[in-house]
C-alpha cells in the first residue's frame, strides 16, 4: 500500500507489466511492451506498442531508483528508460481520457510468478510455436545423440534431457490443453493438429542413455536420477529402440497412426452436439428447475443435449420409458460410426505393436508398467470381486423390478417386465429415494456452487496445510475460469497454481478431469519450476433465478478431481517425468478416490453445504441417510465398473474385436442386461482412446488402496487430523512418481496394503 491508498505493482518481467496494463480499463490500448536492447549495463529500455490510436499516456513508476518520476509514452511507442528490471506501476494516464490507478486487489492478482503458460495464443500462433518447439527439442536430441560413448556424462545426457523435458512438457501442454477448452473451433483444431505433430525419443538419444548407464554408474548414486535413467531405457525399449531398424520404422508408423486415431476419437466426442426435442409433458418427472433451465424450440419444445447435466437428470427422473429409451439409445450411439471404427482399428494396431515388442497381447504390454503387472492378476481381481458382488446385485434387481411395477402401474406405462439399459439409472435413483429416502433434488439445494467451493478449498487447505489465494484478473482462456495460487501454509513457499473451469460450453471437454499443465520439477537453473494444474468439469450453470446447485455426485466429482490438482501441485519430484500424477496408472486414482471419502462424512459435508435460500445446514437426519446410502446400488454400480474393466481387458487381449458385441455380452453376463440394440457405448468411452486402454480396471484396483489408507489412518486418527494430513501429503503426494506406489503405501500405512476396508466399503464382508 502506498500513501495515496492504492497498491503498487512490482514487476520483474516486462510481460507481467503488459498483463497489468491490459487489465487496466484503459489497458486495451496497449498490445505489449518489449524490452529494447541497450548497451549500457544496468539500464533497460522498454518500448510500448499500442493497439489503437493514442496520443500519449503516462506510467508512473516507483522503485528505489525511479520513485516519484513520471514516464511518458507516445502513441508510436517511444521508449522509456529504467535502471532496473524491477519497477512498480502506479497509474496509467491517457492524454485525453484520464487516469487509471491500479487498485490493491487487482494489483495483487496479476503477480503469477513462475507461470510459463499463455492463454493469449491465437490459432495462427500454434503451428509456429509447434515448429519452434520441435526445432528446440531436435537441437537437444542432436547434441545428446551425437555424443560418442566415451563423451557421455551426467550433464550432457541426464541433465540435458531432463532440462529439455522440463521446458518441453510445459510448452507442449500449453498447446495441447487448448484442444479441450479453447472457445473457438479454429483454435481447438490448431491445438489438435499440434498434438499430432509432437512425438518422442530417438534411437541415437536412447543409445547415449544406455552408454551412460553402462559407463557411469557412480554418477547415479542419487536414487531419483537412477530411476530416471532406468525409466528412460525402459520407455525406449517399449518404443522398440533396441530392435532392428525395420521393426522400429513399423512401430513408429503404428504409433503415429494410433496417436492420430486417439486424437480424432476424442475430438469427435468433444464436438458431438446432438440435441433432442421433447415436450415438457414427455419429460414429466424431471426436476422443475431442470426443465426451466432448458432452451426451447420455436414450437415450445425442450431441447435436451447429450451432455451430462442434461442426460443424467433425465435418465434418473423422467418417467416415460420411451423418452428414456430414445435418450439412452442416442447417448450410447454418440459418434457410433466413426468412433467404433476408430476404436476397432486401435485394437488391431495395439495388438500388432505389442507383438512386435515381444508381448503376447496389448494388455500384457500395458500391465508390464503397472502395479498389477499381468493381465492374469487383473482378471483374477475383477472375476473374484464380480462373484462377491452378484448377490448384492440380485437383491437390488428385485427391488428395481418391484419399484418399476408400481411406478408403471401408477403412471399408466406398459411394463415389459425386464430390466433395460434405459431403466437402470431410473431404478437406481428410485432405490435411493425409497430405501434411503434420499431425494437428490432436494439435497442439491444444500450444495450451491459457491458454498461447496468455499468449503472444499478450506478443507483441502486445512488437511494438506496449504494456503490458497485467488488470483484476480488472471490470464485465463475463458471468462468463467478462475485461478488460485497455492502456498505452503507454514513456510509461505509458493507451490503452484490451479485453474477451475467448471461449467459446460460448446466444444469443451465433456467430462470432469484434472490436467497437469506445467510440471513441477527442477528447472535448468537448478531452481524449482512450480506446478500448474487445471480442473475442467461440466457442472450445472446458474440460471436467472437459481444459483448453480450441485448434486451430491457432482460434489464428489469436484472433490475427486480437485484431489488430482493437489497431487499435481504437492508433488516435489526432481524430474518432469515423475512430476505430479505421473505414478503407476493403476495407482493414480487412489489419492483422489481416498479424498472422496470426505464427501461422505458429517463434518466436511456440513462445511461444504448450506441451503441456497436460507443458508441452513443439511438437517442431521438427512445427512445420516445420505451417508448410509453410500452402499445403495453398490452391486449394480460396481458390476458396471467391472463390466467396463473386463470389456477393456477383453478387447486388448485379442488381435481384433467386435466392440459392440463384446460389450453387450459382458454386460449381459455380469449385469444381467445386454446393450440396447444398435448402440455401442464403446464409441463414446473416452478412456479407450484417451490413455486408459487396458487400464480401466485401475479405478477399482486403486480403490483397495484408497480405502485402506482412509480406514487405517484417517478414520482412526481423525479425518481432519493435520498430522495424518501432513503424512499423506509427505508420503503419498510429495514423491510424485519418484517412488513405486507399493513403497509409498508401505510408508504411509506402516505395512503392506490389505483389501479388508475396500470390501467393507462395498457392503461386503472382509476375507477371513
Ligand atoms: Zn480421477
Amino acid at each position: 500500500m502506498n500513501d495515496s491508498g492504492s497498491m503498487d505493482v512490482k514487476f520483474g518481467h516486462n510481460s507481467l507489466l503488459t498483463q497489468v496494463l491490459m487489465k487496466c480499463p484503459m489497458g486495451d490500448f496497449l498490445s505489449h511492451m518489449t524490452k529494447v536492447k541497450d548497451n549500457t549495463p544496468g539500464v533497460n529500455q522498454y518500448k510500448a506498442v499500442c493497439y489503437r490510436e493514442l496520443r500519449a499516456f503516462r506510467v508512473a513508476l516507483a522503485d528505489d531508483a525511479t520513485k516519484g518520476q513520471t514516464w511518458y509514452f507516445n502513441a508510436d511507442g517511444e521508449s522509456i528508460t529504467l535502471t532496473s528490471d524491477e519497477f512498480y506501476v502506479r497509474e496509467i494516464t491517457l492524454a485525453d481520457t484520464g487516469t487509471c490507478r491500479l487498485p490493491k486487489r487487482e494489483a495483487r492478482g496479476v503477480m503469477t510468478t513462475g507461470v510459463k503458460l499463455s492463454w493469449k495464443l491465437t490459432a495462427a500462433d500454434i503451428p509456429k510455436s509447434v515448429d519452434a518447439l520441435i526445432e528446440k527439442t531436435r537441437a537437444v536430441y542432436d547434441a545428446v545423440g551425437s555424443l560418442s560413448p566415451d563423451e557421455v556424462n551426467y550433464n550432457n545426457v541426464v541433465k540435458a534431457l531432463a532440462d529439455s523435458e522440463c521446458e518441453y512438457a510445459c510448452e507442449r501442454n500449453n498447446l495441447d490443453f487448448l484442444q479441450h477448452v479453447a472457445t473457438d473451433k479454429e483454435m481447438r483444431d490448431a491445438s489438435c493438429d499440434a498434438d499430432k505433430k509432437l512425438s518422442d525419443m530417438r534411437q541415437d538419444v536412447f543409445d547415449a542413455i544406455v552408454a551412460f548407464q553402462k559407463k557411469n554408474p557412480a554418477e547415479l548414486s542419487e536414487p531419483e536420477a537412477a530411476r530416471f535413467v532406468e525409466r528412460l531405457i525402459k520407455l525406449g525399449k517399449r518404443n522398440g529402440l533396441h530392435l532392428p531398424k525395420d521393426v522400429q520404422t513399423k512401430i513408429k508408423e503404428l504409433k503415429k497412426r494410433m496417436s492420430d486415431l486417439g486424437i480424432d476419437y476424442g475430438k469427435n466426442l468433444n464436438e458431438e452436439n446432438t440435441t433432442l426435442e421433447f415436450t415438457e409433458e414427455e419429460l414429466a418427472g424431471a426436476p422443475e428447475d431442470f426443465l426451466k433451465g432448458l432452451e426451447r424450440t420455436e414450437g415450445g419444445k425442450c431441447k435436451v443435449t447429450l451432455k451430462y447435466p442434461h442426460y443424467f437428470p433425465c435418465m434418473k427422473k423422467v418417467r416415460n420409458p420411451n423418452v428414456r429409451r430414445t435418450l439412452e439409445t442416442a447417448f450410447n450411439s454418440r459418434c457410433l460410426k466413426e468412433n467404433t471404427a476408430i476404436l476397432e482399428e486401435l485394437v488391431r494396431l495395439r495388438h500388432e505393436k505389442a507383438k512386435l515388442l515381444g508381448f503376447p497381447t496389448h494388455a500384457a504390454f500395458v500391465l508390464d508398467m503397472r502395479m498389477a503387472k499381468t493381465p492374469e492378476a487383473v482378471s483374477k481381481f475383477l472375476t473374484e470381486l464380480a462373484a462377491k458382488l452378484q448377490p448384492l446385485r440380485e437383491e437390488e434387481f428385485k427391488l428395481y423390478m418391484q419399484y418399476k411395477q408400481e411406478e408403471y402401474a401408477k403412471y399408466g406405462f406398459e411394463n415389459d417386465g425386464k430390466m433395460n439399459m434405459w431403466d437402470l439409472r431410473y431404478c437406481m435413483s428410485m432405490l435411493e429415494e425409497r430405501k434411503y429416502s434420499i431425494d437428490h433434488n432436494a439435497l442439491k439445494e444444500y450444495f450451491p456452487m459457491e458454498t461447496v467451493t468455499k468449503g472444499l478449498l478450506e478443507i483441502y487447505q486445512e488437511l494438506l496445510n496449504l494456503k490458497f489465494v485467488q488470483v484476480k484478473d488472471a490470464d485465463v482462456w475463458h471468462e468463467d475460469v478462475t485461478m488460485y495460487e497455492v502456498r505452503d501454509a507454514k513456510s509461505g513457499e509458493l507451490m503452484g497454481y490451479f485453474y477451475l473451469d467448471l461449467y459446460p460450453r460448446e466444444g469443451k471437454y465433456g467430462h470432469a478431469a484434472c490436467f497437469g499443465i506445467q510440471p513441477g520439477c527442477i528447472q535448468p537453473d537448478g531452481k524449482r519450476q512450480i506446478a500448474v494444474a487445471a480442473m475442467v468439469a461440466n457442472f450445472t450453470k446458474a440460471t436467472a433465478d437459481q444459483p448453480s446447485l450441485l448434486t451430491h455426485d457432482e460434489v464428489e466429482t469436484y472433490f475427486h478431481e480437485f484431489g488430482h490438482c493437489m497431487h499435481q501441485i504437492c508433488a516435489l519430484a526432481k524430474f518432469a517425468l515423475f512430476s505430479g500424477t505421473n505414478v503407476e496408472r493403476d495407482f493414480v486414482e487412489a489419492p483422489s478416490q481416498m479424498l472422496e471419502n470426505w464427501c461422505w462424512e458429517k463434518e466436511p459435508l456440513s462445511r461444504m453445504s448450506g441451503h441456497y435460500k436460507t443458508g441452513e445446514p443439511i438437517p442431521d437426519e438427512l445427512l445420516q441417510r445420505l451417508t448410509r446410502s453410500r452402499v445403495a446400488n453398490a452391486g449394480v454400480f460396481n458390476l458396471r465398473q467391472i463390466t467396463l474393466g473386463m470389456f477393456d481387458q477383453t478387447i486388448h487381449k485379442q488381435p481384433e474385436a467386435d466392440t459392440a458385441k463384446v460389450l453387450s455380452e459382458l454386460s449381459e453376463k455380469l449385469m444381467g442386461i445386454p446393450s440396447t440394440p444398435g448402440t455401442n457405448m464403446a464409441a463414446a468411452f473416452g478412456h479407450m482412446a484417451g490413455g486408459y486402454d487396458a487400464q480401466y480396471y485401475g479405478y477399482l484396483w486403486s480403490e483397495v488402496f484408497c480405502m485402506d489408507m482412509f480406514y487405517s489412518r484417517f478414520r482412526k486418527e481423525g479425518i481432519m487430523s493435520p498430522a495424518v494430513g501432513a503424512d499423506y501429503r509427505r508420503l503419498i503426494l510429495q514423491p510424485g512418481g519418484s517412488l513405486d506406489a507399493a513403497d509409498m503405501l508401505r510408508n504411509f500405512l506402516g505395512r503392506d496394503p490389505k483389501p479388508d476396508a475396500f470390501l467393507i466399503s462395498k457392503g461386503l464382508q472382509p476375507e477371513q
